[in-house]
C-alpha cells in the first residue's frame, strides 16, 4: 500500500500511475450500481491534476526524507478511507427508509461535529453540477465542511501547508464513511463522495446548500471558516432533508469586489480581475492552466486562500463591519449564474 502511495503522489517511481486514472478508477465503481442519475448539457467536466509536467518540476517530487515519514501516515489513512469510500460502491443498497426524522438529522450533524466537520448542511443536486461522464445514485445529497489550520496556510506555498490540505482530505473521507454508515444501519441509502476528485462539483453543491458563497478566486467563503475549508458530500435516498433554498452570504461579492487581494496575490497571475460568466452560464474564476501547473510545482499553492482576509478575520467581523458600507461596489456577479436552479 505505502508503495501505490509513493508511486501515486511523490512521483518517484518508475510506474507512472497517475491521480486522475486512480480518481477515473474510483469513479468506474458507480456503473455496479443498479440506477444513476447523469449530468444535463450544461455540465462541466471535471479539472484534471495531471498537467503534462516533467517529473522533476513536481514540488512532491522532491520531498526530503523527514517530510516522507512526516507526510507517509497522513496520506496512507487518506487513501484508506478513499478506497472505503470506494467499496459503498460496489453493489446498490436497497432502502428501507426513505425520510428522516428531526431527531435523526440530529443525531447525523452530531457525529459530523463530533468527527471534525465545521458546518453540515442538505441540497438537491442540480444536473449541471454532475461533472460530465459521471452519474450520481441519488440528488438529494449531504453536505459538509472540515476547516484547514490557519497557521500552517499561511505559510503556503509549503510542505507544512500541503501535509495540512491533505490533513483536510483525511478528515472528510472519514466523515462521510462515518455519516454512510450510520444512514445506512438505519435503513437509508448512502454513498460517500470520494474527498478528492469526486463526481460532482462540491464548490457549487456547498453554495447551493447554504455553507457559504463562491468567491473570485473560486473557492467558498463560509461564515465558520472563511476560505479555510474542505468539502464532501453523502448521496442519499432521503427526500425530506431540511433543504434551505436562501443563500445569506451573496454580500460577500460586494467584498470580492472591493478587496481583489486574491485576484493581486496570486503567483502565477491565474485569477481573473473579475469572475468571467461562459456561455453555459457558468462563472469561471481562474486560468485552470495556470493556476494548476504553479500548484504542482509548488505544494498544492493554496496563496490565494492564505491571503483572504476571510482567513484571517471573522466572517461576521467583516460583515459588520462591511455591509451598508456607501462605497460598496455594485453587484457584479449575476447571482442567477451561480445559483442554477434546482431540477
Ligand atoms: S482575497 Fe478578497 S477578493 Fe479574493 S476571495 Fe478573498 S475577499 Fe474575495
Ligand atoms: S492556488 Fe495559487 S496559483 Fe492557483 S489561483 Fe490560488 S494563488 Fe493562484
Amino acid at each position: 500500500m505505502f508503495k501505490q502511495i509513493r508511486d501515486i503522489l511523490f512521483s518517484k517511481s518508475k510506474v507512472k500511475r497517475s491521480l486522475d486514472t486512480t480518481l477515473d478508477a474510483f469513479d468506474q465503481k458507480i456503473y455496479n450500481l443498479d440506477s444513476l442519475i447523469y449530468p444535463n448539457e450544461a455540465a462541466d467536466p471535471r479539472a484534471t491534476f495531471d498537467r503534462g509536467l516533467p517529473v522533476e518540476q513536481h514540488s512532491m517530487a522532491s520531498l526530503t526524507l523527514n517530510q516522507t515519514l512526516q507526510f507517509a501516515p497522513t496520506m496512507f489513512h487518506t487513501q484508506r478511507h478513499s478506497a472505503r469510500s470506494g467499496r459503498y460502491y460496489e453493489r446498490s443498497f436497497v432502502p428501507t427508509q426513505h425520510e428522516v426524522s428531526p431527531a435523526f438529522i440530529e443525531e447525523l450533524e452530531a457525529l459530523a461535529y463530533r468527527l471534525g466537520a465545521s458546518d453540515i448542511k442538505y441540497v438537491q443536486i442540480p444536473g449541471d453540477s454532475i461533472f460530465q461522464g459521471k452519474g450520481i445514485p441519488y440528488k438529494n445529497a449531504i453536505g459538509f465542511t472540515v476547516n484547514m489550520d490557519q497557521a500552517n496556510i499561511e505559510t503556503d506555498p509549503s510542505f507544512e501547508a500541503f501535509h495540512k490540505v491533505i490533513d483536510g482530505y483525511r478528515a472528510l473521507g472519514r466523515i462521510s464513511n462515518a455519516l454512510t454508515d450510520l444512514l445506512r444501519a438505519n435503513g437509508f441509502a448512502a454513498y460517500p463522495g470520494q474527498s478528492v476528485g469526486g463526481l460532482t462539483d462540491y464548490v457549487r453543491i456547498a453554495e447551493l446548500a447554504g455553507l457559504g458563497i463562491i468567491d473570485y478566486h473560486g473557492l467558498l467563503i463560509s461564515p465558520h471558516d472563511g476560505a479555510r475549508l474542505r468539502i464532501n458530500v453523502v448521496y442519499t435516498n432521503i427526500t425530506n432533508l431540511p433543504i434551505v433554498q436562501e443563500n445569506p452570504h451573496a454580500w460577500v461579492h460586494d467584498f470580492c469586489a472591493m478587496c481583489r487581494k486574491c485576484v493581486r496575490k496570486c503567483p502565477a497571475e491565474a485569477i481573473y480581475q473579475q469572475p468571467q460568466e461562459e456561455e453555459s452560464g457558468h462563472v469561471q474564476c481562474i486560468d485552470s492552466k495556470k493556476c494548476l501547473d504553479y500548484f504542482t510545482m509548488n505544494y498544492g499553492c493554496a496563496v490565494c486562500v492564505a491571503v483572504c482576509p476571510f482567513s484571517h478575520t471573522s466572517y461576521e467581523q467583516i460583515k459588520q463591519r462591511f455591509k451598508g458600507h456607501p462605497n460598496a461596489p455594485k453587484y457584479m456577479i449575476p447571482l442567477e449564474a451561480v445559483h442554477p436552479s434546482i431540477g
